[in-house]
């Protein structure tokens, strides 16, 4: 599972690759796993531009990615029992929270 993160003010986010061991994912696609890092200032983050997200991959540290598991409760496609089971994920920002971006309505 690749899981690309673009709220890089959560505590499990590295480089736009979350390091949670699982995350879940709330009916309405929030992230729940979310926990905000108080010391990611905002100044940090306005420096961070769109390329940098793009080449995530390259710059990012995945090598516990197969593992990650993605609890899910949203009707989706992607859902099984439960579980995601996309290929990978990406997680977009709202105002506070994150949420799943590859949600497709089921
Ligand atoms: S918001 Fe969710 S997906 Fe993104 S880094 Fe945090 S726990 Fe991981
Ligand atoms: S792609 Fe669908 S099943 Fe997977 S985490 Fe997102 S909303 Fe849940």
């Amino acid at each position: 599972m690749d899981l690309r993160c673009q709220k890089t003010d959560c505590k499990h986010n590295n480089c736009y690759a979350c390091k949670a061991k699982e995350v879940h994912i709330a009916k309405n696609t929030d992230c729940k796993t979310f926990d905000k890092d108080f010391e990611k200032t905002t100044g940090i983050l306005q420096d961070v531009s769109r390329d940098m997200f793009e080449v995530a991959p390259e710059i990012g540290n995945f090598s516990h990615s197969d593992k990650l598991c993605v609890d899910c409760k949203a009707k989706c496609l992607f859902n099984k029992m439960g579980k995601c089971n996309a290929n990978g994920i990406t997680v977009l920002q709202n105002n506070e929270k994150g949420f799943c971006g590859t949600f497709i309505e089921e």
